[in-house]
């Protein structure tokens, strides 16, 4: 950093890589204080901390929720018996069949941002991910719903200030999850293209990506909500939701510390064989909520089918885990504080 010209690129490295994409979900007054790291509870505790706004200008369809049963930990990083058979894929949830984008725009969300981030400290910790395309790009239902909330959110509090998504639509999925009403928000629109209570199919526009609200540059800001649609803390990780690409899969998992607690901003480090970097940060802090099932602290997805091999370095040394990833199937991997 003492070399001038090395800080100069890096200035412009960060202006030209970060400044366009990201939301500014994280201008809200600096990062979340480090918490002590605590156990991963075994089952949400998503309460709505925020009373509902009342409805401004169009009408707020009722969310359907159904209360949510009780979470049982599946016993998926546990020793696995080798005299029994193979147990097959992890039971991934792939509801959100659909990209919110065109086949011809970018895909895949931005790696520097991913939900439960900081990107390294810059920003709050992210509740969702950011598909990173210009202003107008169309947005797509990526299920078929019923849309919950078009407009904006100036009135209807479904960040943590008003006017933080700009224009956003809420989408409440035809399909449930374990009893669980699930809802896909798109956020910092230019403008929405559906109205509450309408009827979407897979692949039907909703709007188009714009930087309403809080966002320093046009991208869509994609959440997942379980339950309850307004509260903020109700978020689970798209990454973990988004049907993968065509050949590629989805690696998430855990990186604990020798006594079994989650390591907060730890680096993934991720090798494939298409020879591309790859990597995720583990969970900055429990303002979001790991998966009722798989209880990670990351994920990636859309990484090539393939062998690929994991790293995480502790102060102890660095561990390495290999992981075969399935063509649209989720491979879980687990890393110990040696
Ligand atoms: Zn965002």
């Amino acid at each position: 950093m003492t070399n001038p010209q090395h800080l100069i690129t890096r200035i412009g490295h960060w202006l030209l890589v970060f400044l366009p994409l990201l939301a500014s979900c994280s201008l809200r007054g600096g990062l979340a204080a480090e918490s002590t790291a605590t156990p991963l509870p075994a089952s949400p505790t998503s309460s709505a901390t925020r009373p509902p706004a009342p409805s401004p200008t169009a009408t707020l369809a009722q969310p359907t929720a159904t209360p949510a049963p009780t979470s049982t930990l599946a016993p998926l990083f546990a020793p696995v018996d080798p005299t029994a058979s193979p147990a097959g894929p992890p039971p991934a949830h792939f509801l959100l069949v659909g990209r919110p984008v065109p086949p011809h725009a970018s895909l895949s969300v931005v790696a520097s941002y991913r939900y439960g981030s900081t990107n390294e400290r810059r920003y709050d910790t992210h509740h969702g991910v950011e598909f990173a395309n210009p202003a107008n790009t169309q947005l797509l239902a990526v299920a078929p719903g019923t849309v919950l909330w078009a407009g904006d959110d100036l009135a209807a509090a479904y960040g943590p200030s008003p006017n933080f998504y700009g224009f956003l639509v809420v989408l409440q999925l035809d399909e449930t999850w374990q009893g669980h009403a699930v809802y896909a928000l798109y956020g910092h629109m230019l403008a929405v293209a559906v109205a509450p209570g309408q009827a979407v199919e897979t692949g039907d526009l909703v709007g188009y990506v714009g930087q309403s609200g809080v966002a320093l540059g046009p991208h869509l800001h994609l959440e997942v909500r379980l339950d309850n649609p307004m509260d903020y803390d109700s978020t689970r990780n798209p990454e973990l939701w988004l049907r993968p690409l065509p050949g590629t899969g989805l690696l998430a998992g855990r990186v604990l510390d020798s006594r079994g607690r989650p390591v907060r901003d730890a680096r993934v480090n991720i090798a494939c064989e298409d020879g591309k970097r790859r990597f995720a940060d583990t969970y900055h802090d429990d303002t979001v909520t790991p998966d009722d099932v798989f209880q990670e602290n990351f994920a990636i997805g859309d990484v090539p089918v393939g062998e690929c091999e994991l790293s995480v370095a502790f102060v102890g040394g660095t561990v390495k885990e290999p992981a075969l990833v399935n063509e649209g199937e989720l491979t879980l991997v687990e890393f110990i504080e040696p």
